[in-house]
């Protein structure tokens, strides 16, 4: 849900080789959503699994300086602090999209670490 992502987003899913005709849902703070309650996202993800049921893998994707969360200020007041706070946050929400989806969809997890330089560095998490 931040411009900043769009361009290295695109280009991170085409290095990985990430579907290109897959759908996209931009939502502010997702791990948040997702991790606050059954409400917004997890309704989300169900309303995807019962209109897509083709739909075989769900890659979340959160970042850091994210402003549903108050922005790096909110979040340790650094960069790694932040990284680190929004690490733990997927980590979180993908324990609850597991318990939600059970061995239906694959569930990847991914933070994109915004730097104050602007450079983007994904880092996947699967664990
Ligand atoms: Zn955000």
């Amino acid at each position: 849900m931040d411009g900043r992502l769009n361009r290295p987003l695109r280009q991170y899913l085409r290095g990985i080789r990430f579907p290109e005709t897959h759908d996209l849902i931009s939502v502010p703070g997702g791990p948040k959503d997702i991790i606050d309650g059954e409400q917004g996202l997890f309704r989300l993800v169900d309303d995807v699994r019962l209109m897509l049921p083709r739909a075989k893998r769900l890659l979340l994707v959160q970042h850091t300086d994210c402003g549903a969360y108050g922005g790096r200020a909110k979040c340790g007041g650094t960069e790694a602090a932040d990284r680190e706070f929004q690490i733990s946050q997927v980590r979180q929400a993908r324990a609850e999209l597991r318990k939600r989806v059970g061995n239906q969809l694959e569930v990847q997890t991914i933070v994109a670490h915004l730097r104050d330089s602007g450079l983007v560095r994904f880092v996947k998490f699967n664990e």
